[in-house]
């Protein structure tokens, strides 16, 4: 793996990142800067972008650029900023829509608060669609032979979730179903669309919601073939290949990360 800004499986790339202030979004990040991308790295938290960043710059000292830009992925004029901010840079080459929320409050049909389902679907939906919007204005404008744009789905947007969180589920099939049609309206262009689907993480955004309840965590954990949850960098690690020009004639396409989760009938133990 290479360590310099120069060279590496995306080297000259321009890539945006959102929700990088932790999780699959810093892992991705510190893989991205290994591998030679200039990454602006976005989230709605300065103090998370503050650490996120000392973070890259210590683990990948010959990083290319890397800069943060605090970004509320639910707002038109940030995500457009944001984007705009890489003109500078020879325009963007790669988004990874990635900043998402799973609310507390999130529940069923009958207690799912309205405010929550907006919230939840303002951010992971809407925030996924102005990423994808000026992302391709951006790359229409810099005449780019290609780009990437990968947008963080959830394995419950392809099977349901008997512990109900309706509003995220329902976002992150939108987000599914989205991407795929963007897949095909600009796929003349170059302009490649994926889903990364992953399974629940140990991230703060699963790992604080379920807390120390165990009867909670283990309705999770027993549906693990692996027997565990994944981890951030297992995201992040086909993020870069999907980022990548390596993965040139993926298009569409649903890459889920689960440890066979989602293809399991009954688990080893
Ligand atoms: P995380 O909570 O560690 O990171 C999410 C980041 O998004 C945070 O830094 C947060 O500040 C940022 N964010 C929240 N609202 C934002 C907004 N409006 N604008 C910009 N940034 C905002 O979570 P993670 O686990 O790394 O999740 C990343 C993505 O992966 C999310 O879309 C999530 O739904 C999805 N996902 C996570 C899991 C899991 O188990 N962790 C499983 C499947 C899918």
């Amino acid at each position: 793996m290479a360590s310099s800004g120069q060279t590496g499986r995306l080297a000259g790339k321009n890539a945006i990142v959102t929700g990088a202030g932790g999780g699959i979004g810093l892992e991705t990040c510190i893989l991205f800067a290994k591998e030679g991308a200039n990454v602006l790295m976005a989230d709605i938290s300065e103090p998370a972008l503050e650490k996120a960043l000392a973070k890259v710059k210590q683990l990948v000292p010959g990083a290319g650029r890397v800069e943060t830009k605090k970004t509320d992925v639910s707002k038109e004029a940030d995500v457009k900023a944001l984007v705009e901010h890489l003109d500078a840079w020879g325009g963007l080459d790669v988004i990874f829509n990635n900043a998402g929320i799973m609310h507390a409050q999130d529940d069923d049909a009958v207690n799912t608060p309205e405010a929550i389902w907006d919230l939840t679907h303002n951010i992971n939906v809407k925030g996924v669609w102005f990423g994808c919007k000026h992302a391709v204005l951006s790359l229409r404008r810099h005449g780019k032979a290609r780009g990437s744009v990968i947008n963080t789905a959830s394995v419950v947007a392809l099977v349901g979730a008997a512990t109900p969180q309706l509003a995220y589920t329902a976002s992150k099939g939108a987000v599914l179903a989205l991407t795929r049609e963007l897949a095909m309206v600009h796929a003349r262009e170059n302009f490649r669309f994926n889903n990364l689907c992953p399974a629940p993480l140990n991230t703060p955004l699963l790992q604080d919601w379920l807390g120390d309840d165990k009867p909670k965590r283990l309705r999770r954990e027993i549906h693990f073939p692996m027997g565990r949850f994944g981890e951030a960098i297992e995201q992040a690690q086909a993020v870069v290949f999907l980022a990548s020009d390596e993965s040139s004639f993926v298009n569409g396409h649903d890459f889920v990360v689960d440890g066979g989760m989602t293809k399991a009938y009954v688990t080893a133990e």
